[in-house]
């Protein structure tokens, strides 16, 4: 008997308990669920098709989707339903007739050997759309801190929608789905036309009582942008774990009304970067487990819709990162969302298409769910050419996942912790703007790893007011260990009482007409001397001049202007501080304009010494570059490569910490060449790699080495 012929829930069931993986030959993918894993190992990614409803509400429609999916065997082991095309909730009479459609077409899949569940679009709506076919009635509206509203997205504490849930969910518990998907719209964040939410009176009420002091929606907005910073910090706080509480209670229900039709039920939950949600996916994760520990799956993912802005890839692949850190190890079945909504071919190639799954799997997914296909009930002919691309990606995209599995990125942290949305705007208004960390991202782009979760960082980079979302022991932690920083998070730190930790003080900022010229120091090596002008008059950026509090705190740049002659001694500096911490401060374009060749080598110096050589690989050569670095299983090291330049990779240069002079790359066509190491630098072996063409991903893979076992 073929797996596929197993009842789903004991599929995942087997996923979840770590049965033995089954050996399948990649000859025939399609016939083997997605990935069968066994402990921490992977066999092959997950690959799902989310499928809007015009391809699937008439039957030869899907028909001729499954053929074509048939034509490309292995492109896909899923395929996941929509239950609207448009995005607030649908009524319950639309629903309850599209269930038994629902049904049929996922008997047609599994037939072929696919499975195949649903992904409910709608739970509490997102955006106005459509409103005149979409749920009206007594239900309350989303309401942001002002009063106004989101007409096609409803309070998830209204009583009324909650029973409307409970009962889209029954509904489509009982079409037999292999499993189910919760989407991205359970958020409180970004249903336009409003932002903050939710804000209606019962949730108002909710909090007060929860607080102990009363509060109208005025008094409390009032309340999280006013008075003194330590009081603001503790009610916003308590308003994100008020959000926290607020999906975790939404989840309850959805967990106990699925199981109850279909115990065990896979549920999975698409995400973005939930900082106003308050981050809490471990939490989620366990609630939508239930108590018989059902399988959970997770789709991280963020906006890429686009050639023009290739970056969005690497943008989109740090967001992930993040959204994968702090789930817990349960969670195996994590599929990166790939969108190309509104789904016009040409402004998505399949190439970045196909590189944006093995990008997502790189920093941290297992597999991807591929939301690329029409959204009208039409021929596919001009899809055929993305599936026949994504189909010739697969072999890599399993590579990937099978090596690189669920171990943690190792480098570079930006510092954000669940709390992070507390500390946005800590001066002004709340909710002036979310406030994703992306300060690390041209860090990130220049040779340098990343980290998305504070204990595998071998670096902390902190920005702005960002350690004031901090606790004091989570500032220790980091300050003992390695931290690169900017001005006003220094003066933060210094204000919080760290001044004996940092080393240095602001000591003016400067607008206009401010260049960095690094100095004779062994941080600089040959470069010293070297210029960087980031041109204030344009791209606007303050300047922190920076005055030592300590012996021993070093200058590593300092200022001149437009006569070159100093401005100030010291606009760049490191310090190593008696808890034997190392602190670099860097108050002139600390994140931006890093990328001429003084600078990015300055860079990494820097980076590398205050990891104190913990860094596991870098890309030491001058070449824009994302990597990726993990230790999967025991110190063997795996490496994603991705050359983010559209000019190919010549002579790229890799340190990897590792005592084995050997190392294997495959290229994503399947092509493995062994490299050598040709030098030794301390406890790095530094190789020298083949060509990588233009936004092309590699996989580099070190043994641990025997004698060192
Ligand atoms: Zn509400």
């Amino acid at each position: 008997m073929g797996m596929i012929s197993l009842p789903a829930a004991s599929l995942f069931a087997e996923m979840a308990t770590g049965a033995p993986a089954h050996a399948e030959s990649p000859a025939t993918p399609r016939r083997v669920p997605a990935a069968t894993i066994g402990q921490q190992s992977l066999e092959r990614a997950f690959v799902c098709f989310r499928i809007g409803t015009p391809l699937w509400l008439d039957e030869a429609r899907f028909t001729e989707l499954l053929e074509l999916f048939d034509q490309n065997p292995g492109i896909t082991d899923e395929i996941t339903l929509f239950t609207s095309e448009t995005h607030p909730p649908l009524p319950l009479a639309v629903i309850l007739e599209r269930a038994p459609i629902l049904k049929e077409r996922m008997k047609a899949a599994r037939e072929r050997g696919y499975r195949s569940g649903i992904n409910v679009l709608a739970t509490i709506g997102h955006h106005e759309e459509n409103l005149p076919n979409s749920l009206s009635g007594d239900f309350t509206a989303m309401t942001d801190p002002l009063g106004n509203v989101c007409r096609g997205t409803f309070c998830p504490n209204d009583d009324r929608l909650r029973a409307y849930i409970a009962q889209v969910y029954e509904a489509v518990a009982k079409a037999q789905p292999d499993y189910l998907w919760i989407d991205d719209d359970v958020r409180l964040w970004g249903h336009a036309p409003i932002k903050a939410g939710c804000f209606c009176d019962a949730c108002v009420q909710r909090f007060a009582q929860r607080l102990g002091r009363p509060f109208t929606r005025d008094s409390l907005r009032e309340a999280f942008s006013s008075g003194a910073l330590p009081d603001k910090l503790r009610l916003r706080r308590a308003w994100l774990e008020h959000n926290r509480e607020t999906i975790g209670d939404l989840f309850r229900l959805v967990e106990m009304t699925v199981h109850t039709v279909a115990p065990g039920l896979p549920l999975g939950f698409m995400t973005g970067d939930r900082f106003y949600e308050g981050y809490d996916f471990a939490a989620w994760a366990e609630i939508l487990a239930g108590p018989q520990r059902a399988a959970v799956l997770w789709r991280p993912g963020a906006g890429t819709y686009r050639d023009e802005r290739l970056a969005d890839i690497t943008d989109k692949a740090h967001d992930i990162g993040r959204q994968v850190a702090l789930l817990p190890t349960h969670v195996q079945c994590i599929e990166s969302e790939v969108e190309s909504f509104p789904y016009q071919r040409l402004k998505k190639s399949a190439h970045a298409t196909a590189l944006e799954a093995a990008a997502y799997i790189a920093s941290g997914c297992t597999g991807t769910a591929f939301n690329v296909l029409s959204q009208y009930d039409e021929p596919l002919d001009e899809y055929r050419p993305l599936v026949a691309r994504l189909q010739g990606a697969r072999p890599f995209l399993d590579l990937l996942a099978r090596v690189l599995g669920r171990a943690p990125c190792l480098g570079i942290h930006s510092g954000w912790v669940k709390d992070t949305y507390a500390a946005q705007n800590p001066d002004g208004e709340w909710f002036a703007g979310p406030s994703a960390p992306s300060h690390c991202n041209e860090i990130w782009a220049t040779g340098l790893p990343a980290a998305y979760a504070a204990s595998h960082a071998c670096v902390t980079a902190w920005s702005g007011d960002q350690v004031l979302a901090l606790t004091g022991d989570e500032i220790r932690t980091a300050l003992a260990q390695g931290v690169y920083l900017d001005g006003p998070t220094l003066t933060r730190l210094n204000a919080l009482g760290y001044r004996a930790l940092t080393g240095f003080e602001v000591a003016d900022v400067r607008h206009e007409d401010c260049i960095e010229e690094l100095t004779d120091h062994p941080l600089n090596a040959a470069f010293a001397g070297r210029s960087r002008n980031g041109r204030q008059s344009f791209w606007k950026c303050p300047t922190y001049f920076l005055r030592p509090t300590a012996d021993g705190a070093q200058l590593l740049s300092r200022c001149v202007n437009y006569t070159y002659r100093e401005t100030a001694p010291c606009c760049l500096g490191v310090y190593e501080n008696r808890e034997g911490g190392r602190v670099c401060v860097a108050g002139y374009y600390p994140w931006e304009q890093l990328q001429n060749l003084s600078k990015s080598a300055q860079l990494k110096a820097i980076m590398r010494w205050l990891s104190k050589d913990t860094l596991p690989a870098y890309v030491v050569s001058f070449h824009r570059m994302n990597l990726w670095v993990r230790h999967p299983g025991d110190r063997s090291v795996a490496i994603a490569l991705l050359n983010s330049y559209l000019d190919p990779a010549h002579g790229v240069e890799l340190l990897v910490r590792t005592g084995n002079d050997l190392m294997k790359i495959t290229d994503m066509r399947g092509v493995e060449t062994p490299v050598q190491a040709d030098l030794t630098d301390g406890p790095y072996r530094r190789f020298r790699l083949p060509t990588i063409p233009p936004w092309e991903m590699v996989l580099v893979f070190v043994e641990q080495p025997a004698a060192t076992a």
